[in-house]
């Protein structure tokens, strides 16, 4: 079964909930080990539990992927506990809100260093040890905010630290193929996630409902089969692309 992740090694950012705990609980049930990466360590800590009761290898890492030696850190421990690495989902993202004309350079650069400046840094960390394994599977998570405006906007900083994933995707993606790894995106539309119930984004949730042809937000379960997909050999011939599972969001 092409689809199964049996003997292989995984991370996800941002696992300590939403859907980053949801890729985790979907690749350790597909057979893989997973370290469970997030900024809260009791987060981390509680979905390690949740993964373990399962009887899936799993690990708790704290690190904050927008700092250099804590992405290192997190890949060091990994390969010292399991030797290798082969599924590394950069998931961990920020999302803020504030009209353009109103953004500030804090919040430009808050969102900028953990969405695109921290998703580079772990594709590099975990890329350096899956180019030199000569097979890896890298899966960002990047956002239909990739590739439309959703209505109404505000979102300037994030849409574009989103757009920049998916180009960082592109890119990464042509260049290792020919090494054995595999660079592709996931954009999610509108989640049932904590972070769409912030303060600040719960009152557009409403008025993006009526923007979804499905006729309703998606689940964190709408996306954890595109996850093992893309982490598993069946998706060998997928290098530098962007699923887009938004219940057809995009297309009106
Ligand atoms: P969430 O806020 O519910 O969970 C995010 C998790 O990431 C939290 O546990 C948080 O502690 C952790 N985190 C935040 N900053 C971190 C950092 N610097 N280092 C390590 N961990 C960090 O979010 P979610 O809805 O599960 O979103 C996950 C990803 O999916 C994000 O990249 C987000 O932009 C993207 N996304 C979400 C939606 C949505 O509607 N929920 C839609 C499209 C894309």
């Amino acid at each position: 079964d092409r689809m199964r992740l049996d003997g292989k090694v995984a991370y996800v950012t941002g696992a300590g909930q939403g859907i980053g705990r949801a890729f985790a609980h979907a690749l350790g049930e597909a057979g893989a080990k997973v370290a469970v990466v997030d900024l809260d360590q009791d987060k981390a800590e509680a979905v390690t539990k949740e993964l373990s009761l399962k009887g899936i290898n799993a690990m708790s890492i704290t690190a904050d992927v927008s700092k250099p030696d804590d992405v290192q850190r997190m890949t060091d421990q990994i390969v010292s506990k399991w030797g290798e690495i082969h599924i590394a989902c950069n998931n961990a993202g920020i999302n803020m809100n504030s009209a353009s004309e109103d953004t500030s350079l804090e919040e430009w650069d808050e969102t900028f260093n953990v969405n695109l400046r921290g998703t580079f840094m772990c594709c590099q960390a975990a890329g350096r040890v899956m180019l030199k394994q000569g097979y890896g599977k890298i899966i960002n998570t990047a956002s239909m905010a990739s590739l439309i405006v959703p209505h109404p906007q505000k979102q300037l900083s994030y849409n574009t630290s989103k757009a920049g994933v998916v180009k960082l995707t592109q890119t990464l993606g042509a260049e290792w193929i020919d090494r054995g790894v595999r660079v592709n995106c996931i954009s999610p539309g509108i989640v049932d996630t904590p972070l769409i119930h912030s303060e600040s984004l719960r009152p557009l949730v409403q008025r993006w409902l009526s923007d979804i042809p499905a006729g309703r937000l998606a689940q964190v379960t709408d996306l954890q089969a595109a996850v093992v997909y893309l982490a598993s050999d069946a998706s060998d011939y997928m290098t530098g692309h962007n699923l887009v599972i938004e219940g057809g969001q995009s297309l009106w």
